[in-house]
């Protein structure tokens, strides 16, 4: 799960890692009142889930109160497009307004798991503010990669060697140490897959500050920070993905043509191969699961067909745990209840096979029967040329 800006500032205040004052105005005149308490200029930050921001017209520096309030004004309820949002952009929603820093320079940090090492690692760089995937691609060396002991946390001279590859001297220097130890507590305490820091700045007073932050969590840790889930927001997520993940199904957005419902991500995979193979390609997939209910069969069935991407529909069943003569009563309920206009194929092996397919065969309604997957596909596909 990711979460807004101001949300990971507020964790980071909560951790003792400093950052820049800052917070969300709820209307114009709002967003001026924070300016003034500021000393007369802000910087005015859209709120989306997704970075480059600063590029794409996000962050604006307001010179005066009133200036601040146009800025809110023109940011609330824009479509923000970045290089991060795909061309169809995001719409803001919220609106922060930051205390301007005199930044001297602009460096990266940030924490995540790495896969090498199975441990949690820091990553600084010198160059920071820039996407750090451009550094990454033309001058590697720049960034310094730090792995932590799990039994003994970031020690003395791993802290160094993290400042000595930022550049830090003096007071900035000084602060780096609690200012990261503090990161990776964090880090550890809230569950997180990734913070990341950029830029993270000395300013020319010489203290060491965050000036921007990204934070994600472990979906499979959120069940034990009731806090941390008070920071989703669904208007930042498809909303049929939300909508999946609340019947316990797991659904993914893709932009292709055919509609899969699928048990298990193995078998999901082999179903988006062999469409591809076949010449079209998944517009979705919804995985129901080991032992769905007719009830989630159905709700799995709607959710797909609620797709405007979807031209044909592929089931592909493997009934292990699963019984087939479920999967099929789900089918015929949801076709039903929403009135299927697309062609559907189904291809259904297991538990209960032929009791499933007599029930569609029975049903009376126009659903194709795939002999196996192979055979199933090359239908699926046939029905949309
Ligand atoms: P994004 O990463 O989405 O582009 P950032 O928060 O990193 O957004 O902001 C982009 C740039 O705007 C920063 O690299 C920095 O130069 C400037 N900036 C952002 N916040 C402030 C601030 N509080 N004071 C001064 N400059 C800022
Ligand atoms: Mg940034």
């Amino acid at each position: 799960m990711d979460i807004h800006e101001y949300q990971a500032k507020e964790l980071l205040r909560q951790f003792n890692v400093a950052t820049p004052d800052g917070r969300v105005a709820g209307d114009a005149a709002e967003a001026r009142s924070i300016t003034q308490e500021y000393g007369g200029r802000s910087v005015v930050k859209a709120q989306i889930h997704a970075g480059g921001r600063g590029k794409g017209g996000g962050v604006k520096f307001a010179k005066t109160p009133d200036e601040s309030a146009q800025l809110f004004e023109k940011m609330r309820g824009m479509t923000l497009v970045t290089k991060q949002t795909g061309p169809e952009g995001r719409v803001v929603r919220t609106v922060f307004i930051a205390r301007p820093v005199d930044i001297a320079k602009e460096l990266y940090l940030s924490i995540l798991v790495d896969r090498i090492s199975g441990r949690v690692a820091f990553l600084a760089s010198s160059e920071g503010g820039v996407e750090i995937e451009e550094v990454a691609a033309k001058t590697p060396e720049k960034i310094v990669k730090v792995v932590v002991d799990p039994c003994v946390g970031l020690a003395g001279y791993q802290a160094r060697e993290l400042a000595g590859a930022l550049g830090l001297t003096g007071d900035a220097l000084k602060q780096s140490g609690a200012f990261l130890r503090n990161l990776y507590r964090l880090f550890l305490e809230k569950d997180c897959s990734m913070v990341e820091i950029n830029p993270l700045v000395v300013t020319v007073q010489g203290e060491l500050t965050a000036l921007d932050a990204k934070i994600a969590f472990d979906d499979n840790a959120l069940f034990r920070h009731p806090e941390i889930m008070a920071y989703r927001d669904l208007s930042e997520e498809a909303p049929a993905e939300t909508e999946a993940s609340s019947f316990g199904l797991n659904f993914i957005k893709l932009d292709g043509s055919i509609g899969c419902m699928v048990n298990g991500a193995g078998l999901a995979m082999a179903t988006m191969d062999i469409i591809q193979h076949h010449g079209s390609s998944p517009a979705n997939f919804l995985d129901v699961g080991g032992g769905a209910s007719e009830e989630a069969v159905n709700n799995a069935f709607r959710i797909i067909l609620q797709d405007p991407g979807v031209k044909a529909v592929l089931v592909n069943i493997f009934g292990g745990i699963m019984r087939c003569d479920i999967v099929a009563r789900g089918i015929i309920k949801a076709s039903r209840e929403n009135g299927v206009t697309v062609p559907v194929v189904v291809r259904l092996e297991g538990t209960n096979v032929e009791e499933g397919k007599r029930i569609l065969a029975e049903s009376g309604l126009k659903i194709l029967v795939g002999a196996n997957l192979d055979d199933a596909a090359r239908k699926v596909v046939a029905s949309i040329q």
